[in-house]
């Protein structure tokens, strides 16, 4: 088979490595790449969102398989594009992948559902949502309607600044048009967990648990990123957390998707908030989450591209997913300044060496090579992801990769797995 990965970040050279594993699979293109999926990959220059540039390449090339990684090309109907051209395309379609785009569809359907998920308020005009906010006390969580690359939800601690939210997202225009609605939400208290499954619309296949870990300084302070490191499996899913949010999240999430006439096949992902082993639905978001993808494909041991495939044939029944019973925890290394501005073209260097270690992997996010050499070449340039017997292992073999790599201005979390170690200590 000839398949063909879309995006360039961790997420995708996890995809491609994974792939890259199937005996099903002769030949594997990406695009854009990065300098460690060229390794495994031809890499491409296509844009993401270039819809008609992507299908053509995908005709003329007969590929089997086109898995799409970021949300961005789903929203723009990617997959619908490339299936009118009787291609096979893995992730949600334009209708579905609304569950992402849409926060304001997202909370509307968890509410005709009755899936659980904080009570909140949609707003169009900003002088109902300031008096809405004025009647509530803080904290308070604000959020942009559409996609606003992470960045659209405030967790605000009190109403004045639930009220600065307010006016970056309606009238700053932080965020664009994604800022014509807002939600104002009751914040949520407990432990985060995310939670990915594979479904073909009717079959749900549960991906092992994980962790993010969103804030950029240690001990969760500081700005959201896209994410700073990553653990699989979350001790807080424990057996029958896993079997509630299967029951009463994913399932009727899925079901409700094709009463509503939009089927959804693909990797449904679930951003969950637990507390006292009760889960309820922060977001969802229509793909594999990045780092969680990371430590999720470096524990599957099944071949996923048979998987991917009876996801979009809707012959997932009956499959199953085998995963190996260490723990991994997965280290981001970024860019000083990240989330902010930051500096591209930096030596890595030690990369090698930590490619060597046992039951290390490294997958690349924003680097480029020129000649022999890896450059950095955006916020988050690598994910260290180590496996052990123990969360404790696990950390240790990732941190023992990291501080074999360096650049000028490697910044990264000291204490990613911490979450999990203090859990499993209690
Ligand atoms: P989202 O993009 O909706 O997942 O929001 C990004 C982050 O904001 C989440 O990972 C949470 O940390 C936080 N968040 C969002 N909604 C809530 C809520 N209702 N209560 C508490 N925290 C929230």
């Amino acid at each position: 088979m000839e398949v063909f990965v879309v995006g360039g970040g961790g997420r995708e050279h996890a995809l491609v490595w994974k792939i890259a594993q199937s005996p099903l699979v002769e030949r594997i293109y990406c695009t854009p790449g990065n300098a460690g999926i060229g390794g495994m990959a031809q890499c491409l220059d296509i844009g993401v969102t270039d819809l008609e540039g992507l299908c053509q390449f995908a005709v003329d090339y007969g590929i089997d398989l086109t898995v799409v990684g970021p949300e961005l090309p789903l929203t723009l109907g990617i997959v619908d594009r490339l299936e009118s051209r009787g291609l096979r395309a893995f992730g949600a379609s334009q209708a579905a992948s609304e569950i992402e785009g849409s926060k304001v569809f997202c909370k509307d359907l968890l509410r005709r559902h009755g899936i659980p998920t904080a009570s909140y308020e949609v707003f169009q005009a900003r002088d109902e949502a300031a008096e809405y906010i004025r009647s509530k006390e803080g904290p308070i969580v604000v959020k942009a309607d559409g996609l606003a690359a992470g960045k659209g939800v405030i967790v605000a601690q009190t109403q004045r600044e639930a009220l600065e939210a307010l006016d970056r997202i309606m009238v700053a225009k932080e965020f664009g048009r994604a800022g014509d609605r807002v939600i104002v939400e009751e914040c949520l208290m407990g432990e985060e967990a995310s939670f990915l499954a594979f479904t073909d619309g009717e079959t749900v296949l549960p991906m092992a648990s994980s962790q993010d870990h969103k804030r950029i300084l240690d001990d969760d302070e500081g700005p959201n990123t896209g994410g700073m490191g990553a653990y699989s499996p979350a001790p807080v899913v424990t057996e029958e957390v896993h079997q509630k949010i299967v029951d009463r999240i994913m399932i009727p999430a899925i079901q409700g998707m094709a009463a509503e006439g939009r089927p959804y096949r693909g990797v449904l992902y679930g951003g969950l908030m637990i507390e006292d082993g009760e889960p309820s639905v922060l977001e969802f978001n229509a793909r594999f989450g990045d780092p969680e993808a990371q430590p999720i494909l470096v524990r599957m041991k099944s071949d996923i591209v048979p998987i991917l495939i009876a996801c979009m044939d809707g012959t997932l029944k009956g499959a199953e997913i085998e995963w190996d019973s260490r723990e991994a925890v997965c280290v981001v290394m970024a860019s000083q300044g990240y989330p902010g501005s930051y500096k591209k073209g930096h030596l890595i260097e030690g990369l090698n060496e930590a490619i060597s270690m046992d039951d290390v992997v490294v997958f690349h996010a924003g680097t480029t090579s020129k000649g022999e050499k890896i450059l950095t070449n955006g916020g988050r340039v690598l994910g260290v992801t180590g496996l052990g017997h123990g969360v404790s292992e696990a950390i240790q073999k990732a941190y023992q990769a990291v501080e074999r790599i360096r650049w000028e201005g490697v910044y990264y979390r000291r204490d990613i797995g911490k979450k999990a170690l203090d859990r499993l200590g209690s």
